[in-house]
């Protein structure tokens, strides 16, 4: 079943590791039989597609970008009719996975053996259509901004799904070190779940910012044992989320944390050092966290549609990628870059 659909189509690939970003004319393919073809909206663009932008994954070449995808169903393959033409719908990290393997047997897809991830290892949303796996089909509201929505894919589930998955209760003191593309969502997040929110940043000056997206604190210094200091004043944190790739800055913050802490770490900043001499005398936990899978983001979104949760987005036509994609890798987007279609 499909709609009547163009024979061609634009895509933004990287064609060698390292490569620029080009805009290229592709044969639009129907998709098989567990898949459906979305017609892109719009898509984030993460810090994350620079495994595929510099070949730190084992990319196969030429590759599209982009796991932050929402758009509409124009076609839908055969053992895929749970979805409609014209259903609202996203995708995030996890591209597919299968079903058989122990962590898909535990329910944690995102973690399957043999799972694939979009914009990765297989075509993602930097282009105008794009093929989906019906099993990493996120449904989307209608009304919501696919815009806004698109991050909530992938930056939006990772805080989210990970602050929920810990043992964090309303009232606990949660801190939130970077106020970056998963900070300003991570802050959020955190004070509508029910936690008191700490905002922790290495400039003062973001401290505004920092109170109008709903943090109860805010501590703003290059001084990380001053950052430590803050929160053992508040009797120490129950959860540390680190959102910032900086590994200097992440270890010292288990000194941070209170009684049974958990410094829950969703950058990925490579090796870190973390001090056990102290972590023991507090039973500290060191955790590491990928987004979620399908449901969670559905999840992700509907919480952040009844909380009043916005994502801060920058638009970008598809002429226009390198300058998105810069501004995402330097830090200096307020506070997602996104490509939009329409
Ligand atoms: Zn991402
Ligand atoms: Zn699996």
């Amino acid at each position: 079943m499909s709609q009547s659909l163009p024979k061609t189509y634009k895509a933004i690939e990287v064609q060698s590791k390292g490569g620029d970003f080009k805009i290229v004319d592709k044969d639009l393919k129907l998709p098989a039989k567990n898949e459906v073809l979305v017609k892109v909206q719009a898509c984030g663009i993460c810090h994350s597609d620079s495994l595929s932008k510099d070949g730190i994954y084992p990319i196969k070449y030429p590759i599209v970008p982009g796991h932050e995808v929402v758009g509409k169903i124009v076609a839908v393959g055969d053992d895929a009719k749970e979805w409609k033409v014209g259903d609202r719908v996203g995708t995030g990290w996890e591209g597919g996975h299968c079903n058989a393997c122990i962590p898909c047997r535990k329910g944690a897809f995102v973690s399957c053996d043999n799972g694939t991830i979009n914009g990765v290892f297989k075509a993602g949303g930097y282009a105008e259509y794009c093929i989906i796996r019906k099993e990493s089909v996120v449904r989307v509201p209608e009304e919501l901004d696919a815009a806004e929505v698109a991050p909530l894919l992938c930056a939006g589930v990772t805080v989210f799904n990970s602050m929920r998955n810990t043992p964090a209760h309303a009232g606990d003191v949660v801190a939130i070190q970077g106020i970056g593309g998963l900070g300003h969502l991570a802050i959020q997040y955190a004070r509508a779940m029910g936690f008191y929110t700490v905002a922790l940043s290495t400039s003062d000056d973001k401290k505004e910012l920092a109170v109008k997206l709903g943090a109860n604190e805010f501590i703003g210094t290059k001084d990380v044992k001053k950052q430590v200091e803050g929160l053992q004043k508040l009797g120490g944190a129950k959860i540390i989320l680190a959102t910032a790739p900086h590994a200097d800055s992440i270890g010292p913050m288990t000194d941070g944390l209170g009684l049974d802490g958990t410094l829950l770490v969703v950058a990925a900043a490579g090796p870190v050092t973390v001090n056990t001499n102290t972590m023991i005398a507090k039973r500290v936990a060191l955790r590491a966290w990928a987004s979620g899978s399908a449901i969670d983001s559905e999840e992700t979104i509907k919480f952040a549609q009844h909380s009043g949760i916005k994502c801060h987005v920058e638009r970008f036509k598809m002429n226009d990628v390198e300058k998105g994609y810069e501004k995402m890798m330097t830090n200096k987007a307020r506070f997602r870059s996104v490509l939009v279609f329409e």
